[in-house]
């Protein structure tokens, strides 16, 4: 599809295409919705095929960032930069360069962490950009603590839902051991729960194996049976041949885009599995770096554990009118997105006849 065609059909404002020759620098910026305030969004780096699925990559991702902010009340929106791993010759300099665009656009736009992109890379980023989100430097948390503290609180919710009140003896499976899914595991067998893990990595395995978790094959974790499946890895794995294999009760997605595509909701509720979406469970460390941004307050435990209020009321509105909790999640920011540029609408009129 051609790009702007794409970005009218999702709504994005702006697209910045980076290119730097000395270091191989190659992406775009999508700056999905910049009237709410200032724009949150990782940064990807990932081997992609052209620049065009990167592209379109990158209106995705941005566009699920501005629903992620609408339902965690964080007065901003969406954005994203996607760079494309097998043009980088410098990947120090190509970082560097990235935070120079990034400085240049004044504010609007505050870059984080994604997949292929650490807190090293974060730390280099902070060289040529004072807009980065979440960079704790000693006074907030890491960020996957605040993520992984808001997924609980979300898998508390629907775990209620399903007459479950405690933790204690549920079963939870984590698929990816990393930053976010290693602070979810310590998390859940706190709370009781006997937890199964899976990563390919072994440091990770060992780490995950001293905290008390059972590990299980990459392959295998996710159709192991349980209360709630985690996955914390990369987006995209629940599709058409793996809905059919899971054997769980509820699904948390806390890695973006858990589902290969939105349309594919409907059959995780035909089979029964509760669904929550990533973009309103994974919003922890976007309150909490995004509030500590605009007043300095560094503990937001009470907005974080706010999430699972989020996931009750939109569980109520499925019960309502029949929607899946993606479609819930999509109508309930929609219609406070909407509510908001009508009001925006009226006050630019009145102050229009006021002059
Ligand atoms: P990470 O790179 O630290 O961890 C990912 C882990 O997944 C790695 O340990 C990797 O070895 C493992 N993995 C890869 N393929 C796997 C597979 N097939 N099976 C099992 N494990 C596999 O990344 P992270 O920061 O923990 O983020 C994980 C996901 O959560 C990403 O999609 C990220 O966008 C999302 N997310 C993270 C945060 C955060 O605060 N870190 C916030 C919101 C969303």
């Amino acid at each position: 599809m051609e790009l702007l065609d794409a970005m009218a059909q999702g709504g994005h404002e702006q697209v910045i295409a980076v290119q730097d020759d000395a270091t191989g620098l190659r992406g775009w910026i999508a700056l999905h919705h910049t009237r709410r305030g200032p724009t949150y969004g990782g940064i990807r780096v990932w081997d992609y095929r052209n620049g065009g699925e990167a592209a379109l990559d990158a209106l995705r991702l941005s566009q699920t960032m501005t629903y992620k902010c609408v339902l965690a009340g964080v007065q901003g929106g969406g954005a994203k930069t996607v760079i494309v791993s097998n043009w980088l010759r410098d990947r120090r300099g190509a970082v560097r360069e990235l935070g120079r665009r990034i400085e240049a656009l004044r504010g609007v736009y505050r870059a984080g962490p994604d997949v292929g992109f650490d807190h090293n890379d974060l730390r280099i980023l902070a060289e040529t950009t004072r807009y980065v989100a979440h960079h704790h430097k000693g006074v907030l948390r890491p960020a996957e603590e605040a993520t992984a503290e808001g997924a609980e609180a979300g898998i508390r919710a629907a775990m209620a839902r399903l007459d479950c009140n405690d933790l204690d003896g549920a079963r939870v499976a984590i698929q990816g051991l990393g930053a976010v899914g290693m602070a979810l595991a310590r998390r859940m067998v706190r709370a009781g729960a006997e937890v199964i893990g899976a990563d390919p990595r072994a440091a990770a395995c060992e780490h995950a194996s001293n905290l008390g978790v059972r590990l299980v094959d990459v392959a295998e974790i996710l159709s192991v049976e349980a209360d709630v499946l985690a996955p914390c890895a990369l987006g995209g794995v629940l599709h058409n041949i793996s809905i059919p294999r899971l054997r769980c009760r509820v699904v948390a997605g806390v890695a973006n885009n858990v589902l290969a595509s939105s349309y594919l909701s409907p059959l995780l509720s035909e089979r029964g599995i509760l669904f929550l979406p990533d973009f309103v469970i994974n919003a922890g460390a976007l309150i909490e770096g995004a509030g500590h941004e605009a007043t300095g307050r560094s503990d937001w435990s009470a907005e974080i554990q706010g999430i699972g209020g989020t996931v009750t009321r939109l569980l109520e509105s499925c019960d309502r009118h029949g929607l899946t909790m993606v479609e819930a999640a999509h109508e309930y920011a929609g219609a406070i997105l909407d509510a908001e540029e009508n009001a925006r609408e009226r006050e630019e009129t009145e102050a229009a006849l006021s002059r």
